[in-house]
């Protein structure tokens, strides 16, 4: 029997009893593994109100209380079973890195003992010439440095059968560059905070800090650990590179909202479990679209906590399948023809007064203002917008009838896009503000929430926030989410420049205002709204139109790459990220892709090579199944090897080119003959495990 068969006898005969601490309510259960806001209260005095401080964003850390946390928090871990500490950071791939050091000290009299020192919790000094920098660092200048980003709270990792305190950090070079995701993200959020906050004091909305919020909601696969096994392409891809089309896949529709079944829900309330205990709000489970499709969607945070927490719950789910014998796939498409997986970043506004400043009840200018900013951000930069949720997995991905496709456009429902339209074509009577705050006011919750049903949208207004759908599942939220920062913060200041020119230092009220602002809003509307579109986004019609219209469309994620190094975006990315940084991160992005593309290329070739034709032709051999469709398989991996093979010498910027425009179609190719083949080869030598198995097998 080959091994394919082997592991499916086998797979009915698992399951895994959760310990009875699962059955504990979700609350009891929230951050007992992180030092969190009541802890920190009983630090001393001074400690505790300056670290609070830098929590709500109010104040800077100031390093003299640095040993006492650090002792606290040693205290702590200890108590909880740690040995270790560790600095984790979020380096330009799309994981967190992390490098351990024990609480060992040398002690008085040469004895030893356990300490953690404030300078160690404050810094830490990882090799940084293995991370990608993109150029910004040459490898004999290899220091990097981690830094404690006192904004989120330490907690304990379990992992082995070890507990580690991990001090979140953000990673930079000794030039100070910033070498992760999180220093940008950070900036950006300070950026809009400075923009939002002049909105605020000119609408005479209460706020000191605005915030932005997000509610990632992740989509997944789950197969069993022994098909998975069977696949190098999953293990090493995390994509099936062949694959037939099963003859049941999602078209019975009876997947969406289904029961879990037995082995997933334990799954699922595991790893619940542990994210709760780390902080990690999750809050809603459901089977998705595609057969073996799951969906985890956490309560909204603060964008920086939110992101570290989407990091970490990935972290705990492909940890937590492991052991409960199944693989967790977060590949934006495992599966050919069978519908991929997003990870919808729902963005926002607060304030720390606990306003949601895109609520468009709060406060109608508040909301008109915003909206107009968010639209001209979008319309401007849209470009960049895309290249923000490029990768070579979304590719696969998008605009498939099933994603977005790579026209970026807006959706705003009936109702807004009504308001939309008064203001920019309005009568003079439907536009005091008077009239808006009635209009927007009056919006009956369930009106304003149709807007949700518009699937196929990129960037969708549902209610209060706007949902970014086009974020591919495996993606580091940072990117798009900082962008959407930078951008709307931009437009913000902009518009907020043209108001207060127009109204000057004079008091007014709030219909005054409102006069004065709306031929401005009326201004950036009119170009903004051809970026607004509440049709059917996977539609023909939709292509051409937009077309019409000069949206951008950028169908490959190579082709969006350059938009990181276009001047627009250097200045939207004033101070967050420098024209060099950016360059470094266009370098990064093109050469991860070409990576990806090359690991790709040679797994197909490697599979096709040694367990695809060897079984094809020993039932050729036997049954004297179809020659030719063999004949034109082994030309097409002959031919894919000769590219791979002309480009060794090449740089990453040409590798990534040369895959994209003539590899692509390439493996294409070859996928069609080799799933033929695997329609008419005899089952019992067919070695990869088939769809039907993979999505159907738990
Ligand atoms: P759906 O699948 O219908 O789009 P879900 O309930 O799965 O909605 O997910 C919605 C997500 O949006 C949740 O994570 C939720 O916490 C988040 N969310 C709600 N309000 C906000 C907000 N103001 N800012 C950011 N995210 C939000
Ligand atoms: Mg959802």
């Amino acid at each position: 029997m080959n091994a394919r068969l082997e592991a499916i006898k086998n797979i009915g005969k698992r399951n895994r009893k959760l310990p009875e601490s699962y059955q504990i309510k979700p609350s009891a259960q929230f951050a007992t593994r992180v030092f969190h806001r009541a802890l920190i209260e009983n630090l001393p005095k001074e400690a505790a109100r300056n670290w609070l401080d830098v929590l709500d964003g109010k104040a800077k850390f100031d390093p003299a209380h640095a040993d006492v946390i650090a002792e606290a928090l040693r205290n702590w871990a200890m108590k909880h079973g740690a040995s270790h500490y560790t600095h984790w950071f979020q380096p330009l791939t799309h994981a967190s890195a992390e490098k351990h050091d024990s609480f060992l000290n040398w002690g008085p009299n040469g004895a030893v003992l356990e300490k953690f020192r404030g300078k160690e919790l404050l810094r830490g000094e990882p090799d940084a010439s293995s991370f990608p920098s993109g150029g910004l660092r040459a490898t004999h200048e290899a220091r990097g440095y981690t830094a404690w980003d006192p904004t989120v709270f330490p907690f304990l990792w379990e992992g082995g059968d070890g507990i580690t305190l991990c001090i979140p950090t953000v990673f930079f070079s000794w030039k100070g560059e910033p070498l992760d995701h999180k220093i940008p993200l950070m900036r950006s959020d300070e950026k809009l905070n400075r923009a939002a906050l002049k909105l605020c004091k000119l609408t005479g909305t209460d706020a000191t800090r605005v915030f932005s919020t997000l509610g990632a909601e992740q989509e997944y696969f789950v197969i069993d650990r022994s098909l998975f096994f069977l696949r190098p392409d999953l293990v090493l891809a995390g994509r099936t590179v062949f694959g037939a089309k099963p003859p049941k896949g999602q078209e019975l529709e009876d997947h969406y909202f289904g029961a879990v079944k037995d082995r997933v829900m334990a799954f699922m309330r595991e790893f619940e479990g542990a994210a709760l205990q780390l902080g990690i709000p999750v809050k809603t489970r459901h089977n998705e679209v595609a057969p073996a499709q799951h969906e985890v969607a956490p309560l909204f945070e603060r964008a920086s906590l939110a992101i570290d927490h989407n990091i970490l719950l990935m972290e705990l789910m492909r940890s937590y399948a492991q052991k409960h014998d199944l693989a967790c796939l977060f590949h934006e498409k495992p599966f050919m023809r069978i519908n991929g997986s997003g990870k919808h970043n729902n963005w926002s506004m607060a304030t720390d007064t606990g306003l949601n400043l895109l609520d468009p009840q709060e406060n109608s200018l508040l909301f008109l203002t915003l909206l107009t900013a968010v639209l001209r951000a979008v319309h401007e930069h849209a470009a960049l917008l895309r290249a923000s949720i490029a990768s070579a997995g979304n590719d696969h991905r998008l605009g498939g009838s099933e994603a977005p496709p790579t026209i970026l456009s807006v959706y705003l429902g009936d109702a807004l896009e009504k308001m939309v339209a008064t203001i920019v074509h309005g009568k003079k009577e439907e536009l005091s503000l008077r009239a808006i705050d009635l209009g927007l006011m009056a919006l009956p919750r369930h009106e304003i929430d149709l807007s949700d049903r518009n699937r196929t949208s990129f960037f969708a207004f549902t209610g209060n926030k706007f949902e970014f759908r086009a974020v591919g599942a495996s993606a580091h939220c940072a990117l798009p989410i900082t962008v959407i920062n930078a951008i709307v913060a931009d437009s913000l200041e902009l518009i907020l420049d043209e108001i207060h020119s127009a109204v000057g230092d004079r008091k007014q009220s709030q219909a005054e205002l409102f006069s004065a602002a709306l031929p401005i809003l009326r201004k950036h509307l009119t170009r903004a709204q051809d970026v607004v579109f509440s049709g059917n986004n996977y539609s023909a019609e939709w292509e051409k139109e937009a077309d019409r219209r000069g949206l951008p469309n950028i169908r490959k994620s190579f082709d969006a790459f350059a938009q990181w190094i276009e001047k627009k975006t250097t200045l939207v990315f004033e101070g967050i990220l420098s024209e060099a940084e950016l360059h470094s991160r266009y370098e990064i992005f093109v050469e991860q892709y070409g990576k990806i593309m090359h690991i790709e290329t040679a797994l197909m070739i490697e599979l096709f090579q040694t367990q695809v034709l060897p079984a094809a032709q020993k039932d050729m051999k036997a049954r004297g199944i179809d020659e030719p469709l063999i004949g034109k398989a082994v030309h097409a991996a002959g031919e894919l090897t000769k590219l791979l093979s002309q480009m060794t010498d090449m740089g990453w910027e040409a590798k990534a080119k040369i895959f994209c425009e003539l590899v692509t179609p390439k493996m294409t190719e070859l996928r069609s003959y080799v799933d033929q083949l695997e329609m008419v080869v005899d089952n019992a030598l067919w070695p990869l495990p088939k769809y039907r198995e993979l999505l159907f097998l738990i």
